[in-house]
């Protein structure tokens, strides 16, 4: 047991005593949630608890009828109404939409997402983000960043066009790719992100330097390798399921030389375009040819060495099926500045409607793929790469929740995705991502019980962070531009 453990305990064991005696409690410079249904990701649910809250940190946590309180308390009345941690989206991008980072982290707040994970923005954009998140962790949601794409000689986002702004870092060799990490290291970024275009010996490297920081490294399995190599190597964490179906393909050793033999890039194209193409004449042939022995191996690999996985399937269902051209996936953009959503529209109204059947098709395998690995019990992490794809910061995590639900989570374990697990990923257990004294008060208030259906976790009626209570219309408040 650790030291935070243990105080809590003492704390607990202090209060239970006093609860024996009939002297109602009062506490100073805190406040209290009477009567409340406690949701903790690891417990389940504890009907009719009172919670008190002091600086930023949850202080006591009481079955209600154990305890009497002082009036002189602060109380809110919690009666009917549920408590989950903060949420988490485990993959955004500040630097995908430069003119709606701004107002990101009140959106973030306003849909109950107290942390994001950040995986890829040039350093100088994201770090001053998370300076400020640090400096007032009231009223920002925790940022962890990974800096820039660690990509290769050919890098995917340039910078070259719209839907390729610069958020990778080129690296022609294994020195160059040396020193540039180790400058994020130095800029004390919270883990790495290893990104498609890298070689087998820089992957190497990016991994070593990764482990004798300890930092995670996350990333796309690079079209260089296969997905156990790169899991062996020391790939933590997965985002989009991106190339693993190669390594489950019955073609794999045709499909990895004809690739190996691409990535020659001898007609000089620029990274996207020979991404682009590899992903065209190789995916749908490997999740055609799926073998059941590989993928068997593939996912006791993940399994055995717990590899992350941050599908983003609510990227790949608005994608595929083109939510963003339906009126009531519009409507949302409301609580965006005005520069932006009329930058999207302009953008959607000049989409053509018709559906991609392949695109279709791999979204419906990766949806399975999800569930399989999650009957592996290969962890996962709730995420969803707002703003790419038209996703609506904060709002797209609780979608994303609901694809969790439907590749067969229970709506506790859809709930731990994104609340618990992104704690426990980056070593944050003991503090963050639960319902018990001495956590982090990072809190949602909910009006309904997303046990009972997961798309309750949007009826928000407070938001909780480090301490600092913001009531609906507060939260409504952070959404108006
Ligand atoms: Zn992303």
């Amino acid at each position: 047991m650790n030291k935070n453990s243990l105080a809590s305990l003492l704390i607990l064991f202090t209060y239970t005593f006093y609860s024996c005696s009939e002297k109602p409690l009062y506490f100073e410079n805190a406040y209290v949630i009477e009567n409340i249904n406690v949701i903790d990701p690891l417990e389940g649910l504890s009907e009719e608890m009172t919670l008190v809250i002091k600086k930023n940190k949850i202080s006591h946590l009481f079955k209600s009828k154990k305890i009497k309180l002082s009036s002189e308390n602060t109380i809110y009345n919690g009666t009917d109404q549920f408590l989950i941690p903060g949420l988490w989206d485990a993959h955004v991008h500040f630097a995908f939409e430069t003119i709606l980072a701004e107002a990101m982290s009140n959106l973030f707040l306003s849909y109950g997402v107290t942390s994001v994970r950040d995986t890829g923005g040039p350093i100088d954009f994201v770090l001053p983000y998370k300076t400020h998140s640090l400096k007032h962790p009231k009223t920002t949601p925790k940022i962890m960043i990974a800096g820039p794409l660690v990509d290769g000689k050919y890098n995917v986002y340039d910078g070259s066009s719209v839907s390729y702004p610069l958020l990778s870092i080129q690296n022609a060799s294994i020195t160059v790719l040396e020193e540039q990490v180790q400058g994020l290291i130095d800029k004390k970024v919270d883990f790495l992100k290893a990104y498609e275009m890298l070689s087998p010996e820089q992957f190497k490297r990016l991994a070593q330097m990764a482990q004798e920081n300890d930092l995670k490294l996350t990333g796309h399995v690079p079209l260089s390798l296969d997905v156990i190599t790169a899991s062996n190597l020391g790939l933590n964490s997965m985002e989009h399921l991106r190339n693993i179906e190669l390594s489950m393909s019955k073609d794999f050793d045709v499909l990895l030389t004809d690739r190996t033999l691409a990535l020659k890039n001898s007609n000089n194209l620029s990274g996207s375009k020979l991404r682009t193409s590899l992903h065209q004449s190789q995916r749908m042939r490997a999740v055609a040819s799926i073998d059941h022995e590989r993928r068997e191996e593939v996912l006791n690999t993940l399994a055995k060495n717990q590899t992350w996985q941050i599908p983003t399937m609510v990227l790949y269902q608005t994608f595929a099926n083109k939510k963003y051209l339906n009126e009531e996936f519009q409507n949302h953009f409301k609580v965006l500045p005005e520069n932006v959503r009329s930058k999207w529209m302009k953008k959607i109204n000049v989409t053509s409607s018709d559906l991609d059947p392949e695109i279709l098709k791999y979204t419906d395998w990766s949806q399975k793929m999800v569930q399989q690995m999650h009957e592996k019990k290969i962890p996962f992490m709730a995420g969803t790469d707002t703003p790419i794809g038209y996703l609506v910061p904060g709002l797209s995590l609780h979608d994303e929740l609901i694809q969790l639900k439907r590749s067969g989570f229970s709506n506790l374990q859809t709930l731990k995705a994104a609340t618990f697990n992104p704690a426990l990923y980056f070593g944050m257990e003991d503090t963050l991502g639960r319902i018990k004294p001495g956590y982090e008060a990072d809190l949602v208030l909910l009006e309904k019980n997303p046990l009972e259906s997961i798309e309750n976790s949007r009826t928000i009626k407070a938001v909780i962070k480090s301490g600092k209570f913001m009531n609906r219309s507060y939260l409504d408040s952070l959404q108006v531009n």
